[in-house]
């Protein structure tokens, strides 16, 4: 069992040739809704490879909030402890320029009125092998659900992102920390991300710095470092390869397999996603991991 408290948020894209100056209005070429955030992408990724996962969150009275828990449950998540508020579902609006460069503006409604654990978010936790936790919820609810799960022998896999400096005593009841290359890095103030994995794996159990396109290397509790190539495939688009990753080796810590076994899982997952559009569209099955590895 997984347990994901995190996110959900609706994303609203829109492309256009140049993004507007101050006070301009211009014409785009597109618009999209993408129900996103890093706590559902999560808990669809690992829902997608296998896992049995209970969903903590909230979203609006509102119709991206009914899409959301919609397309959670399509996917057999238990959306029992997804709170409904009175606030509108978080969003994020996305503009894209023909150069591919994009801004963003977050508005986290629903997602910042989870500020305590209750509980049912107790007794999801403890039912659970491994529970998943971002930064796009308060810091307050993460700090206390991770130390929570530490307190019942509970796995807690962080993902640090919005990148902020963290507090020791956060990351010490964390057992996978899993920061991208340029969060790694905004967490130490290291100039190198090789640098920033082996500081942070002097604070946390376990640490998996991705590394985009060049795979990502683990460092665990006095092991040497292990290198996790990534795949060489025909790349689409990359939003959610990191979430991706993360909600396959939940999986795989649930089902208890080796790091080794484990990584090249959550690899080979984020290989088929990069291949395919968007987010929750893009995460592979079992099935497709399965054979993807016995090619
Ligand atoms: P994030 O999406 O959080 O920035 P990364 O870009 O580091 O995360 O990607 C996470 C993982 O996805 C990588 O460790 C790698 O295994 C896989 N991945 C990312 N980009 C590619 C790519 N271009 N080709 C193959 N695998 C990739």
């Amino acid at each position: 069992r997984i347990a994901v408290l995190g996110s959900a948020n609706m994303d609203l894209v829109v492309t256009t040739q140049r993004a507007p100056e101050r006070g301009e209005t211009v014409t785009g070429h597109e618009f999209r809704t993408v129900p996103g955030g890093k706590g559902a992408n999560q808990a669809l990724a690992a829902a997608r490879a296998g896992g049995d996962v209970t969903f903590l969150g909230a979203v609006g009275d509102d119709d991206f909030g009914r899409r959301i828990r919609d397309l959670l449950e399509a996917d057999g998540i238990d959306v029992g402890e997804l709170a409904v508020v009175a606030e509108t579902t978080g969003t994020a609006h996305i503009t894209v320029d023909d150069t591919g460069d994009n801004s963003i503006v977050v508005v986290p409604g629903a997602n910042g009125c989870v500020t305590a654990l209750t509980d049912p978010h107790r007794a999801a936790i403890r039912a659970a092998d491994a529970l998943l936790l971002q930064l796009e919820l308060p810091l307050l609810v993460v700090a206390e659900a991770a130390a929570y799960a530490h307190s019942v022998g509970v796995r807690t896999v962080l993902t640090p992102a919005p990148a902020i400096p963290l507090a020791g005593s956060l990351l010490e009841q964390v057992d996978f920390l899993v920061p991208n290359e340029h969060e790694a890095m905004i967490l130490t103030g290291a100039d190198d991300p090789h640098q920033a994995g082996r500081e942070l794996a002097e604070r946390c159990a376990q640490v998996v710095v991705t590394l985009g396109a060049e795979g990502a290397v683990y460092l665990g509790s006095g092991r040497p470092a292990l290198q996790v190539p990534a795949f060489p495939v025909e790349v689409l688009d990359t939003t959610a390869a990191g979430d991706t990753f993360v909600g396959v080796l939940a999986v795989g810590l649930a089902e208890g397999l080796e790091p080794e076994a484990t990584l090249r899982r959550a690899a080979a997952a984020s290989a088929l996603s990069v291949q395919r559009f968007g987010a929750s569209s893009s995460m592979p099955t079992r099935t497709e991991i399965d054979h993807f590895l016995s090619r």
